[in-house]
């Protein structure tokens, strides 16, 4: 077995109803909380009020701010700059990604007091971080992006000049996640469809990415399965949706342990440029396009580098997904390639050209898409490729 390391996770309370263990696990911290919700989901449900009732019980004080989009850098300065006077001891986001990554981001700088400018990938002086961040606790209420086990706050600026770019540290991570599928209870079916593409496109990427380890291999394949087993049902809202839930969560927690330790692959590249210059939600972006990406990466494999590993990887997805076993690779790769796009139609996944992608666009998109997440690809694609992907979902 090849060697590998792994880095730091949070601790993890994971199951229906651990929620009602967040007031003491804040409390553990001190007396003083900075909560960050999404602009409704959670506020709306007896959650919330159980919630701040349960803290005052304790004692511990709080105040609240709220993320109702994916988080700007200046957003994040906004809100450290308010609450900078504060001396809380925990932070909690509760939330979809948005929150989670902007709550993840105001814990790494309350007590650091630098724009979040300073330490972005990709842009600025990319100072060295050094902490200290404020304990941060992560409450996720949609399955989807895994920023609860994730090292990393992902900020955009939207626009002709935008970028999608990472805060990351190790420091970064959540000290607690705490994942109770019962908070999905409140999520819309199109947040379960995206969101849901999302934890699957990020469990196969990590599964077939170049630094993939057999410790990240057994826990992608896990949520995989898991993932097969409840996505569209519980899109459907069909038969045990508690249990479909539970599974939906598990796959998502997966998602973000494997990506934050292994990273991810081209739907990812691609995703940073689509969510910088146009108004795409990064579920769908990366729901849109998983598909079209695997077709593409084991086209490109077979082609050019036929005794890749990563093919005898998504020849055994292919047996995992359809449940069943191939004869011929060749079939297997069509029927993944086929059931990820019938589960694209089937949970509606709106192409590109819906959020404005132009065919003029194209280039601007593939010079901007060879980021971090691109160089885990199991294939460096070239720019053809790229643009087959994105023609297919344009
Ligand atoms: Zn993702």
């Amino acid at each position: 077995m090849t060697a590998f390391s792994i880095a730091r996770l949070p601790r993890i309370e994971f199951g229906a109803g651990t929620l009602q263990k967040l007031p003491d696990i804040i409390a553990s911290y001190g007396a003083r909380v900075l909560l960050v919700t999404g602009a409704r989901s959670f506020i709306n449900t007896p959650h919330w009020q159980f919630l701040i009732d349960q803290l005052e019980h304790r004692s511990v004080t709080w105040r609240h701010c709220t993320v109702a989009e994916e988080p700007s850098p200046a957003l994040i300065d906004e809100l450290v700059k308010a609450h900078a006077g504060d001396d809380f001891t925990a932070v909690a986001g509760i939330g979809g990604g948005s929150a989670l990554d902007a709550a993840k981001a105001v814990a790494g700088l309350l007590r650091v007091q630098r724009s979040v400018m300073d330490y972005l990938e990709g842009v600025g002086p990319e100072l060295p971080y050094q902490g200290p961040a404020v304990p941060f606790i992560a409450v996720p209420t949609t399955a989807g992006t895994g920023s609860e086990a994730t090292k990393n706050a992902v900020l955009s600026v939207q626009g002709e000049n935008g970028f999608k770019k990472s805060f990351r540290h190790d420091k970064l991570v959540a000290e607690y996640a705490i994942v109770d599928p019962d908070l999905l209870a409140s999520c819309p079916a199109s947040v379960i469809a995206a969101n849901g593409m999302d934890a699957l496109t990020q469990l196969l990427e990590s599964y077939v990415s170049t630094k993939s380890n057999a410790f990240t291999d057994a826990l992608a394949i896990s949520g995989l399965q898991s993932a097969r087993d409840a996505l569209i049902p519980l899109y459907r809202q069909h038969g045990d949706l508690a249990r479909h839930r539970e599974k939906m969560a598990y796959a998502a927690l997966l998602s973000g342990i494997t990506l934050a330790q292994v990273g991810l692959g081209s739907v990812h590249g691609l995703a940073s440029p689509l969510g910088a210059f146009y108004p795409i939600p990064h579920g769908a972006v990366c729901g849109t396009l998983v598909a079209a990406a695997t077709r593409v990466n084991i086209h490109s494999l077979l082609a050019r580098e036929p005794n890749n590993q990563a093919l005898a990887k998504y020849l055994h997805v292919a047996e995992i997904l359809c449940e069943k076993r191939f004869i011929d690779p060749g079939a297997a790769f069509n029927a993944l390639a086929d059931l990820l796009t019938q589960w694209t139609e089937e949970l509606a996944l709106p192409r590109l050209s819906h959020y404005g992608l132009q065919e003029t666009g194209l280039d601007k998109v593939i010079a901007n898409c060879r980021g971090s997440s691109m160089k885990t690809n199991p294939i460096v694609l070239n720019d053809e490729e790229i643009r087959q992907i994105l023609i297919e979902r344009f």
